[in-house]
C-alpha cells in the first residue's frame, strides 16, 4: 500500500469508533521510508499504538564506518534516537483524549546502552516509535492522524534519520566516544586495573533523583593522585590520565561529605558508557563489576551462604539458604554469592548500605560473644581470600572502621573531593595500632555450586509479564522488586529483563542448565539476532528494550517469589 492508501484508509474512518483505527495496520510506502504499523490500540487510554519508520540506507546515507562494529553501532542508534527525540519534542501538540496525539521514542537517559528503538544496518535505518492515535472522546480524529502519519513523520525522517541533516561532528563524537569507552574497559584487566576514573571527570550528580552532572560553581574535578596515575592510549581521542584502581582490596577513607560514597557511584555506573558531556564518559568499570548492599526482606532461593554464616538458630541449613524474609546479614552474604554465582570480578560497597554486622566484629566484640554464639564470619575475615583464591577484587567504601587496614591493598582517602593515596600511611598505622581481633573463619574454599532453576516457577500461562515501572516487573499476581538492584538504570532494561525471563521459560529452562548458562544463552541470540529476538513481538515493533547485564536478569529471577532450582 502507498500513503495515498493510508489516507483513503483515514478519510474512511473519520468520526467512528476508536475500533476502527484497526484497519491501518499494515505496511505503506512513502516518499522516502516504509511506515509500518505493527499494533494498533484498543482505545485512547491504552498503551500507544507502535509502529516503525524504515528509511533505506541509500536515502539515510550513513557511511559504513558510522556502524561498522559493536561499539559504534549502539553508539550510533543512540544519537538517532536522541535525534528523533529532539525532532519530536519541537513538533506542535495534538493532545486529545487519553495518550492520543502523543508521539514517543524510547530514548534513554545518560547511559548508552543497546536499545530496540532504533536499527541501523547496511539495508536501512529502522526508528520504532509509539503514537496515541488522536481522537475526540472515543471517536476517530481523522485530520489530526493525517498530521501525524502524512506531517510529522516525514519530518521526523527529514530532520531526524537523514545524515545530511544532521550534525556529523556530533555523530562522530558519539561514535568515536562510545568506541573510546569501550575499548578502554576492554584494557583494564589487563593493565591489572578494575576500575579508572579520568582526571577532570565530573562525578556529583545535580541530585538524589537525577542522573545529570551537577552544575553548580563548586563542582570540584576528579584529579587522581600521582601514585595512582595511569596513561592509556585511546584509538580516537588519544592519550588520557587518570586515576586506576588496581586489583585487589581496595578502600576508599575519609571523613563524612567528603565524596567517598560519590566515587563509589561513579564506579559502580562505570560499567556503562555515558553520553558526551556526562562528566563520566571515562569513569570506566570492569563490566562484571557488581554493586553489593544489605537488602532485609528480600527472598533468597537455596543459595549457599556458608562462607559468610553458619550456625543459625533452629539448624537452619545455610548451605543452601532459603528465606521469604533475609535479614542485612543474609541477604548481603546471599548479594555476594548471587553474584559470584554469575561471574562478576569485582565487588563495590558501601558502608551506607551495608550491615554492619555483616562487615566487622571487633576484638571487643569478639571478647563478649564467642565465635560459636556468633553465625555470621565477617566480610574482612573473607574479602582477601576472594581475592586470592577467586580473583575477585573488592572496592569498598569504609570511614568508620580502621580494622579493614589490615587486609587493604590499596587505600584511597577522599578530602574536599579529592583522592589521596594514603596506602603506606594506613599500612604503618595497622602495624602501630593492633587491632587484637582474631580472625575468623576457616580457611576453607569458597565453593560455589550453580544453580539450576526448575520450570515451576517460572510458570507463565495467562500470566502477564510487564514492568511497571523502573524497579518493579508485575509476573501474574506477583511484582518483583528490583528497587536495591542499583545498577539496574533503565526503565526499557526492566521490561527487558520481564521479555527475558519470558523467553527463557519458554525455551531454555530445560532443569538441566542452571542460570549462567541459561543467560548466556540469551546473549548468544541477542548477540546474532539483535534484541528484538527476547520480544514477544519478533519480527514487529519489539517495544521497548534495553540491554540489561547478565547480573541484573539474574537479579530479578532471584527475587522473583515463585522461583525455585533443584
Ligand atoms: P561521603 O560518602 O564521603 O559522606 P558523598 O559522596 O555522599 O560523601 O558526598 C557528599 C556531598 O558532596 C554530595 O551532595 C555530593 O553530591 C557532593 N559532592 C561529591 N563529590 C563532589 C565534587 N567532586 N564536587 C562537588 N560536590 C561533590
Ligand atoms: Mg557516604
Amino acid at each position: 500500500m502507498t500513503k495515498e492508501d493510508l489516507k483513503k484508509k483515514l478519510d474512511k474512518i473519520d468520526g467512528k469508533g476508536y475500533k476502527a483505527y484497526k484497519d491501518l495496520e499494515g505496511e505503506y510506502e512513502f516518499e522516502k521510508f516504509i511506515l509500518y504499523i505493527d499494533h494498533v490500540q484498543g482505545d485512547p487510554f491504552a498503551s500507544p499504538s507502535r509502529i516503525r519508520i524504515r528509511v533505506p540506507q541509500n536515502i539515510a546515507d550513513f557511511e559504513f564506518s558510522m556502524y561498522n562494529n559493536p561499539s559504534r553501532q549502539v553508539a550510533l542508534e543512540d544519537f538517532l534516537i536522541r535525534s528523533v527525540f529532539e525532532v519530536i519534542k519541537k513538533l506542535p501538540s495534538l493532545k486529545g483524549t487519553g495518550h492520543s496525539g502523543d508521539i514517543y521514542i524510547d530514548k534513554g537517559g545518560q547511559q548508552i546502552i543497546k536499545r530496540s528503538a532504533m536499527v541501523v544496518n547496511k539495508d536501512y535505518v529502522e526508528a520504532r516509535l509509539s503514537v496515541g492515535l488522536p481522537a475526540f472522546g472515543r471517536r476517530i480524529n481523522s485530520s489530526g492522524a493525517k498530521r501525524i502519519f502524512l506531517e510529522f513523520l516525514p519530518q521526523i525522517v527529514e530532520k531526524g534519520l537523514l545524515k545530511k541533516n544532521l550534525n556529523i561532528q556530533d555523530i562522530w563524537l558519539w561514535v568515536e566516544t562510545v568506541e573510546d569507552q569501550d575499548y578502554l574497559r576492554s584494557q583494564l584487566k589487563e593493565r591489572g586495573l578494575v576500575a579508572f576514573v579520568a582526571d577532570g571527570a565530573i562525578l556529583p550528580r545535580e541530585s538524589g533523583i537525577s542522573d545529570r552532572p551537577l552544575k553548580s560553581g563548586n563542582v570540584v574535578p576528579f584529579e587522581s593522585p600521582n601514585s595512582l596515575r595511569v596513561k592509556f592510549q585511546l584509538p580516537n581521542r588519544g592519550e588520557i590520565t587518570g586515576m586506576g584502581i588496581p586489583e585487589g582490596v581496595t578502600l576508599i577513607v575519609g571523613g563524612g561529605y567528603h565524596g567517598k560514597s560519590t566515587l563509589l557511584q561513579a564506579i559502580q555506573k562505570g560499567v556503562y558508557n555515558h553520553i558526551p558531556g556526562d562528566g563520566r564518559e571515562f569513569v570506566i568499570t570492569v563490566a562484571d563489576a557488581v554493586k553489593i548492599r544489605a537488602e532485609d526482606g528480600r527472598r533468597i532461593e537455596k543459595v549457599d551462604i556458608s562462607p559468610f554464616i553458619n550456625n543459625l538458630p533452629n539448624n537452619i541449613d545455610t548451605t543452601r539458604f532459603t528465606t521469604e524474609n533475609a535479614s542485612g546479614s543474609t541477604s548481603q552474604a546471599a548479594n555476594i554469592i548471587e553474584a559470584i554465582e554469575i561471574g562478576t570480578s569485582l565487588l563495590l560497597l558501601d558502608e551506607d548500605t551495608s550491615a554492619t554486622n555483616f562487615m566487622i566484629r571487633d576484638a571487643r566484640m569478639q571478647k563478649l560473644i564467642a565465635k560459636k554464639e556468633e553465625p555470621i564470619t565477617p566480610f574482612i575475615d573473607r574479602v582477601k581470600q576472594l581475592y586470592k583464591d577467586k580473583g575477585i577484587s573488592t572496592i569498598l567504601v569504609m570511614g568508620g572502621s580502621g580494622d579493614y587496614f589490615d587486609v587493604a591493598d590499596c587505600v584511597i582517602k577522599m578530602h574536599d573531593y579529592k583522592p589521596y593515596d594514603v596506602t603506606q600511611e594506613a599500612k604503618k598505622i595497622a602495624k602501630e595500632f593492633k587491632t587484637n581481633r582474631k580472625v575468623e573463619g576457616n580457611n576453607e574454599p569458597i565453593v560455589i555450586k550453580p544453580r539450576v532453576p526448575l520450570k515451576k516457577g517460572l510458570e507463565i500461562k495467562g500470566k502477564k509479564i510487564k514492568s511497571k515501572d523502573e524497579d518493579t516487573i508485575k509476573f501474574g499476581y506477583q511484582e518483583i522488586e528490583l528497587d536495591y538492584v542499583e545498577q539496574l538504570v533503565d526503565k526499557s532494561q526492566t521490561n527487558a529483563i520481564g521479555e527475558i525471563i519470558r523467553y527463557i521459560a519458554d525455551k531454555y529452562v530445560d532443569e538441566k542448565s542452571n542460570i549462567k548458562e541459561i543467560l548466556e544463552k540469551v546473549y548468544q541470540d541477542i548477540n546474532k539476532k539483535g534484541l528484538d529476538v527476547v520480544s514477544h513481538f519478533y519480527g514487529k515493533h519489539p517495544g521497548n528494550l534495553a540491554l540489561p547485564r547478565l547480573y541484573e536478569i539474574a537479579a530479578a529471577l532471584n527475587r522473583l517469589r515463585s522461583f525455585t532450582v533443584k
